[in-house]
């Protein structure tokens, strides 16, 4: 099999919430996703998606995504989209860094090699280990008792995870911690999600202020360093996000006890084959894993459950339905939660179609020849 096209479309998801507010008065109101569309020889087409969280979550921004694909798809076309190792390294080739880009391309190859085998990913990832995976909810960055109160709110609808947008004043955050933790049951998660926002001194005041309390730490500060500086004086189970955007960041930490539990975002790491890699290290290494991405619609949404399905359970810390957030379908078919779990459909690839009508005019169009 062969690429014979790659096309590209901008599309507009606006949340269900009106804004998702995280650390240091970062916000966004609509997302900016990008389709990603493969075709073949065989007829065949592979669908994909690359989602940023706004420009300054990550080095990604939604332009930059489809730029990107304008500057690598020329080098794809008539490469073999099921050999998705030797597509990864050649992929590495033609464009130096900027995973974010080619995970659309892997996730949609992928896609095509499930559905030239007749299998669902999740198969080809190593097989299904359970008929559902639990998902957490994050809770945008408000006032405590708003916070509290969309926690309440989303456990009536079947979610038992939460995590909390804090990273702000740390006096407020403890608040943050303190009012939502009272309202949840034992054997209910909540992680309070600095995303980078503290300085160490704050993240030790809030560690400790909340250390009688079960409650995970995630990404107290910008830089590996400083999160370290944190773990070394907590007991609190510590969760590393941002800083691990890559195999050997990976590495380095699992090697110095830095993180008890680790965010894998499908784009952070360039698209399923590289998060296969890094998942299955963390099963080598007893870490715990949330599997999702930066954000994303039906088919980030679909690749998630996929890659969430066939992680052994016991590593599986959490995923996500991001397609519950937007009010807008990139795609038909995706897995739709049901009490705060998610479970992929039995079908070849990523079992998803995309919304056709949603995608308008490619923004991006690389044919053969
Ligand atoms: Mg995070």
């Amino acid at each position: 099999m062969k690429i014979t096209r790659i096309t590209a479309y901008r599309v507009e998801l606006p949340l269900v919430e009106g804004d998702y507010k995280w650390s240091g008065g970062k916000g966004v109101t609509t997302f900016d996703s990008t389709v990603v569309v493969v075709d073949t020889d065989e007829g065949l087409q592979g669908f994909g998606e690359v989602c940023p969280l706004g420009p300054f979550y990550l080095p990604a921004y939604g332009d930059g995504v489809r730029t990107g694909l304008a500057e690598l798809g020329p080098h794809l076309i008539g490469c073999d989209p099921t050999a998705v190792l030797p597509l990864n390294d050649w992929m590495d080739r033609c464009l130096k860094g900027h995973p974010y880009v080619k995970s659309g391309i892997d996730m949609a190859c992928w896609d095509l090699w499930g559905k030239a085998t007749g299998l669902p990913v999740a198969s080809l990832l190593g097989g299904v280990y359970t008929e559902s995976v639990p998902l957490y909810r994050a809770i945008s960055q408000e006032e405590p008792e708003k916070m509290a109160a969309k926690v309440a709110g989303y456990r009536s609808e079947g979610y038992r995870r939460f995590q909390l947008k804090v990273g702000g004043d740390p006096d407020m955050d403890i608040l943050r911690i303190r009012q939502v933790r009272e309202i949840l049951e034992p054997g209910d998660v909540l992680v309070a999600d600095a995303n980078t926002g503290w300085l160490r001194h704050q993240a030790l005041r809030v560690a400790g202020a909340v250390a009688d309390l079960d409650v995970y730490i995630e990404q107290p500060c910008l830089t590996y360093e400083e999160c370290l500086g944190v773990r070394e004086h907590t007991t609190l189970p510590f969760v590393l996000d941002e800083c691990v955007d890559g195999v050997n960041p990976l590495l380095r930490a699992i090697s110095e006890r830095a993180m008890d539990v680790v965010n894998l975002k499908i784009s952070k790491l360039g698209g399923l084959t590289r998060l296969k890699l890094a998942r299955d290290l963390c099963v080598a290494h007893g870490i715990a894993m949330t599997i999702e991405d930066s954000w994303g619609g039906d088919i980030i949404t679909s690749a998630i459950a996929h890659l969430a399905q066939s992680t052994p359970p016991q590593n599986l810390f959490s995923c996500t339905d991001f397609n519950s957030y937007v009010t807008r379908r990139n795609a038909l078919g995706a897995p739709r939660r049901q009490e705060g779990r998610l479970s992929i459909l039995p079908r070849p690839g990523l079992g998803v179609e995309p919304a056709w009508d949603e995608l308008g005019d490619p923004m991006v169009d690389i044919v053969a020849g």
